[in-house]
């Protein structure tokens, strides 16, 4: 069948073809996080691993004994077992502290949390059980009118901090805080570790980050909450400790750990600046989970590493700038933009959360504008966990990663990462900008990180032996692509004179 001849071919607009899209060095500085903040305070070799090798873990000691991500399995957990008594799910039954460690180990060992720990029961006796002993009568006391809030996600443009001269200066920060308990008045960080440092400066930037977002961005719930007065809490299996909030160093502190972000991410002489001012000793180095890396005998082969190093260098700093355009530019444009405008664009779809709908971690949504319905049916038809889903809004709000489904022309499965969801109907973060919750596409920025991480795995792969790294054809195609070495067909003596 004919179609209708087009009445005009629609060209690209002059300002279009002249648009200069984002490459190169950003002409603004990067929108940090926490973690980054508390790298560059634990040693200015940390942030730099961070930038440039998407390396963290500088504050987890390797030798942990529960491995490597036993903290977020604490306090996982901990989530699992509040939320649980929140809901009227686990049912205490009695006051007995004892019924309450039985239930608690019978709910930890049919988790998924226990399945990705090497050995359940020793890390149940080391950490979570004295906790929960400890923890017994406000678990006990915890119950529908509890107001805990998880993992919340909290940012802003511009945080205060005091200069020693009085002066003031203005920074972006996010971060995500563990727990924020409403009727004890604490905002709570936790960490398997029996020192405090530098949980107690990731509570005080976190609190800091909260009180100063605009009170009308906090969500229906917590707008006559006055987190100033809250305490801070530094929570472990066996301690609690409570953190200045007056604290100047901290302050002072902050404002080198801004300039070791800015100098890295943009002069090329802060790296080897860096390198002269590792915080480590020989007696200490081995509780900096980086040590390793900084440590590290790195053996002959390949020869031509120096020459790796020399053109990898510039390829982390473009990755970095890279990543700074599409996740930290991403982070000013939404708290800087109104919603209108966000949804406008097309960033931003607003979505109803169908009654009822729920199931463990999986819901339902309605999108009511086609265009974003279109949009998202068109993105999310991939598989991959391509979205974010927002209770709440960007400053303050609950974010999960998730895949969406078309199930019908405007509705859609919304399946989150992970394990379950508390009961989102009972969330009162939800519904606080006149619609039930948010939801945007999130910027690959892992694919940016893995890449600068497999570069840098690449250098510290090598071998002492000659015959060895001849026998080793990675180490071969590096001296290769970066050596004197000409590639040949054949693995042979001759093959390779030829
Ligand atoms: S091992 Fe030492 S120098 Fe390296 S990042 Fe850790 S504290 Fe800094």
């Amino acid at each position: 069948m004919s179609r209708t001849v087009l009445t005009r071919w629609n060209y690209p607009r002059p300002d279009v073809l002249e648009q200069v899209y984002p490459a190169g060095k950003p002409p603004f500085d990067p929108f940090p996080n926490v973690s980054e903040l508390i790298n560059a305070f634990h040693c200015p070799r940390a942030i730099y691993q961070y930038l440039h090798h998407a390396e963290d873990g500088a504050c987890i000691p390797r030798t942990a004994t529960a491995g490597w991500r036993s903290g977020e399995t604490f306090h996982s957990f901990i989530v699992l077992l509040k939320n649980s008594i929140i809901e009227g799910k686990f049912k205490l039954g009695s006051q007995n502290p004892q019924n309450l460690i039985s239930h608690g180990w019978s709910l930890f060992i049919n988790s998924n949390l226990a399945k990705n720990i090497d050995k359940p029961d020793v890390f149940w006796k080391q950490y979570i059980e004295p906790w929960t002993r400890r923890k017994a009568s406000e678990l006990i006391g915890l119950g529908p009118n509890s107001k805990n809030y998880f993992e919340l996600t909290i940012a802003n443009t511009k945080i205060q901090f005091k200069t020693r001269d009085g002066g003031i200066r203005n920074y972006p920060l996010t971060g995500r805080i563990d727990e924020i308990d409403i009727n004890r008045r604490q905002i709570i960080d936790r960490t398997l570790r029996n020192e405090i440092t530098p949980k107690d400066y990731q509570v005080w930037l976190l609190w800091k980050t909260l009180c100063s977002i605009d009170r009308s961005q906090y969500p229906e719930h917590l707008k006559d909450v006055d987190f100033s007065t809250f305490d801070l809490i530094v929570e472990t299996p066996t301690t609690d400790t409570k953190v200045d909030k007056i604290n100047p160093e901290f302050e002072y502190r902050t404002h080198d750990c801004y300039a070791w972000i800015h100098d890295l991410t943009f002069d090329p002489k802060a790296v080897a600046e860096a390198y002269l001012d590792k915080t480590c000793t020989k007696d200490n180095k081995k509780d900096c989970g980086l040590a390793w890396m900084c440590y590290m005998h790195k053996w002959p082969f390949p020869m031509a590493r120096g020459e790796m190093r020399r053109k990898f260098k510039d390829m982390y700093r473009a990755l970095l700038w890279e990543k700074i355009w599409g996740y930290d530019l991403f982070q000013y444009r939404f708290l800087s933009l109104s919603q209108d405008k966000l949804e406008k664009q097309a960033l931003l779809c607003r979505a109803t959360i169908v009654p009822k709908s729920q199931r463990n971690n999986t819901f339902q949504v309605r999108i009511n504008n086609p265009l974003h319905a279109g949009l998202i049916w068109a993105k999310g038809t991939d598989g991959i966990d391509r979205f974010l889903v927002i209770f709440g809004n960007f400053s303050i709000g609950l974010r999960h990663r998730a895949t969406m489904e078309r199930i019908g022309p405007d509705l859609f499965s919304v399946k989150i990462e992970g394990g379950r969801l508390p009961s989102l109907f009972g969330q009162p973060l939800i519904a606080t900008t006149g619609t039930d919750f948010l939801v945007f596409e999130e910027r690959p920025t892992y694919l940016i990180t893995g890449l600068q991480k497999d570069l840098h795995n690449l250098e510290f792969r090598g071998a002492k032996n000659p015959d060895r790294a001849l026998g080793d054809s990675k180490i071969q195609i590096l001296e290769a692509i970066f050596g004197s070495r000409s590639i040949t067909r054949g693995g042979n003596e001759n093959n390779e004179q030829q």
